[in-house]
C-alpha cells in the first residue's frame, strides 16, 4: 500500500547552508494545511516543523522529508501531524510537542487510518507505524526550555486549540518564531497567543485579506437560531470537528442556553476527556468540566435514538463526511422543523459543501436530497487579517514568512499590508529552499 518511497520526491539539499538559516517547505508553504518545514543552520543542525497531510480523498501529502532526528509538532490537527507515523518509522525521528498534543495524536492517527480503510484509499503508513510514532514523543510544557546542539527551544501558547504551541528557536544567528495555527483572540477553550520578539516570524496566513465577524455577534446569531428551532419543536443538528470545535460549541451552549437539552456524539467526547486531564492547556478548566457534566454524552444505540428528541445534537464529522452526524441527518431530514447549523469551514467535495451548494448530501454513498434549513457560522480559531498584522508588528520581526495560506487569494493582500509596514516578506513555495542571512 505504501507508495511514498524514500528518495523519490525530496528536493531537499544535501549540504547545510554556508551561513545563516535555511528553510525549506515540504508542504504548507503555498497552500493551507499539509505542513512540513525543514530549517537548518551552517553546522547542519536541522529540525522539521510539523508533518501533516491534507485529509482529502485520496489524501494529499507533503514532499518526502529528509533524514531529520527531531520534529516539532505544533498541534494535534491532522494537517500538522498526519505524516508523523511515516517519519518516525522511516527516520526514527523524535517528536516534540506539548503533553496534550502527544496524547491526542494517537487518536487522530487511528481515525485517519480508519477513514482511509472505509474510503478505500491508500495511506503512506500503516497501523504498526502508529505504534512507533506513539512511542516517539518527547513532551515539553509551555515555556520550558530545551536544547538541540547549540539551539535553544521553547513552546508557547498559540491559542487555536488546547495544547497548540508556537515554536521559539534561538540559533547562533537568529531568533525564529513559528506560529503553527494560531489565534490571538480568546475562545471558550483557550486564551489567545501572545507575541514575542524575534528576527524571523513564520506566520500562518489562512485568513489573509479576511476579517472575522465579531465573536459576540456570531455567538448571538447562533444562539438565536437555536432558540428558533427549539421553540418550533425541532432539533438543531450541529456538525462540529472533534478536536476543539465540539468542546467550544458545548461550552457556548452551556453558557448561553443552559435550559436546553444538548446531546454530544463522536470523537469529540474522547478529546474532551483528554483535555480535562490536561487543565494546564485550558483557559478555564472548570468551565469545560461544568459544560461536559451538563451535556448528555451519547454512548450507545439507545442514547442515539434518545438524542433525536433533543434540542441540539453536537456531533462529528464537522464537514458531514460520515460519522454520527450523517446517522442523525438521515433520521432528522424528514421533518422540516429540524435544522442544520454548520460551525466551520466546509471543504470542496465535503458533504457540508454539497449541502450548501446543491442541497444534497451523500448518505451511505447515496446522493440524498436535504430540505432542512441550513445556516453556517464562523467559529474559526485562526487569526484574521488584522490579528495577523498586529501580531507581526508586536513581534518586531525583520522578516516575515507567510505560509499555510492560499497563494492566490489570501496571501497577496497580507503581503501587501505587511510590506507597507516595512517588513521584508517571504512567500515560500513548496520544494524550494531559501536562506536567511
Ligand atoms: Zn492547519
Ligand atoms: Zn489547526
Amino acid at each position: 500500500m505504501v507508495f511514498y518511497s524514500p528518495g523519490r520526491t525530496t528536493s531537499y539539499p544535501n549540504l547545510p547552508p554556508d551561513k545563516g538559516i535555511r528553510y525549506h517547505y515540504l508542504g504548507g508553504g503555498n497552500e493551507v494545511g499539509n505542513v512540513g518545514c525543514v530549517f537548518e543552520d551552517n553546522e547542519g543542525t536541522r529540525m522539521l516543523l510539523d508533518y501533516g497531510l491534507a485529509p482529502t480523498d485520496p489524501p494529499k501529502y507533503p514532499n518526502e522529508a529528509p533524514n531529520v532526528k527531531d520534529a516539532v509538532i505544533t498541534h494535534s490537527h491532522i494537517d500538522h501531524l498526519g505524516m508523523a507515523p511515516w517519519l518516525c518509522s522511516n527516520h526514527r525521528t523524535t517528536l516534540h510537542g506539548t503533553p496534550l498534543t502527544a496524547e491526542i495524536s494517537h487518536m487522530m492517527w487511528n481515525d485517519c487510518y480508519k477513514v482511509s480503510r472505509l474510503e478505500g484509499y491508500p495511506l503512506a503508513w500503516d497501523k504498526r507505524d502508529i505504534d512507533i510514532a506513539t512511542s516517539s514523543w518527547r513532551t515539553h510544557q509551555f515555556n520550558e526550555k530545551w536544547e538541540k546542539d547549540s539551539w535553544k527551544l521553547k513552546l508557547t501558547r498559540a491559542g487555536h486549540i488546547p495544547g497548540a504551541a508556537m515554536l521559539n528557536v534561538e540559533t547562533d544567528t537568529h531568533r525564529l518564531l513559528f506560529t503553527g495555527d494560531f489565534d490571538t483572540r480568546d475562545s471558550p477553550l483557550v486564551s489567545g497567543a501572545e507575541p514575542e520578539k524575534c528576527d524571523v516570524l513564520f506566520i500562518e496566513g489562512t485568513y489573509g485579506g479576511r476579517e472575522h465577524p465579531s465573536k459576540e455577534e456570531t455567538t448571538q446569531a447562533f444562539i438565536d437560531r437555536i432558540i428558533e428551532v427549539s421553540e418550533r419543536g425541532g432539533t438543531a443538528l450541529i456538525p462540529a470537528f472533534a478536536n476543539g470545535r465540539t468542546q467550544d460549541i458545548v461550552m457556548t451552549l452551556h453558557k448561553h442556553l443552559p435550559e436546553l437539552d444538548v446531546h454530544v456524539d463522536g470523537m469529540g467526547k474522547k478529546v474532551a476527556q483528554l483535555q480535562m486531564e490536561h487543565p494546564e492547556s485550558l483557559r478555564d478548566p472548570s468551565a469545560l468540566e461544568d459544560a461536559w457534566r451538563w451535556c448528555r454524552r451519547v454512548s450507545s444505540k439507545s442514547d442515539k435514538k434518545k438524542a433525536l428528541d433533543a434540542d441540539c445534537i453536537v456531533s462529528t464529522s464537522g464537514m458531514m463526511d460520515g460519522g454520527p452526524s450523517i446517522w442523525y441527518l438521515n433520521r432528522l431530514r424528514m421533518d422540516p422543523k429540524n435544522a442544520i447549523l454548520l460551525t466551520g469551514y466546509q471543504a470542496k467535495g465535503s458533504g457540508g459543501r454539497m449541502l450548501i451548494d446543491e442541497k444534497h448530501v451523500p448518505i451511505w454513498h447515496k446522493r440524498t436530497p436535504i430540505d432542512l434549513e441550513v445556516s453556517q457560522f464562523s467559529f474559526s480559531t485562526h487569526a484574521g487579517h488584522s490579528e495577523i498584522v498586529n501580531f507581526a508588528e508586536h513581534c518586531k520581526a525583520e522578516t516575515v514568512v507567510v505560509y499555510h495560506t492560499d497563494p492566490n487569494h489570501a496571501r497577496p493582500p497580507l503581503v501587501e499590508d505587511l510590506e507597507s509596514r516595512g517588513f521584508e516578506v517571504h512567500t515560500p513555495i513548496n520544494g524550494k529552499s531559501t536562506v536567511i542571512n
